[in-house]
């Protein structure tokens, strides 16, 4: 059964307990810079509330949080000048998830500029 770690590295951001370069806040959202970014302007979206995925997450919650999703995928594309926007969002380790507090990657595209592994 998958549980939520209180732990986890993005719960110690929520907390405060690690810093990050936040970019967005509002009542149920935080963003902020990816440290390992894919490309430049690559953001995390994660909300506040404690859910370990997308597969666990209050549906309620879900309209909020891609609205926060676009929001931010708007203003990262005029921010970062780029052509397009690449959002994914992974559900436990075998898809690709590393940090287990649901998030969205949210990263601006160049024409021709490919993400980085
Ligand atoms: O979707 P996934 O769980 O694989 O992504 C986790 C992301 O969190 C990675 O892109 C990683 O670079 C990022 N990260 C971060 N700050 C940390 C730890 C991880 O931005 N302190």
């Amino acid at each position: 059964m998958s549980v939520y770690d209180t732990n986890n590295i993005f719960a110690k951001i929520l907390r405060g307990e690690i810093p990050s370069h936040r970019v967005y806040e509002d009542d149920a959202t935080i963003a902020f810079m990816d440290v390992m970014p894919q490309a430049e302007g690559h953001i995390l979206v994660v909300p506040k509330a404690a859910s370990r995925n997308l597969l666990d997450a209050d549906a309620t919650s879900l309209p909020a949080l891609i609205t926060a999703v676009q929001k931010i995928a708007v203003a990262a594309k005029e921010a970062f000048d780029a052509d397009g926007v690449t959002i994914m969002q992974f559900n436990e380790a075998p898809a690709g998830q590393s940090v287990f507090h649901l998030h969205f990657h949210v990263i601006p595209r160049r024409d021709g500029i490919p993400l980085k592994p």
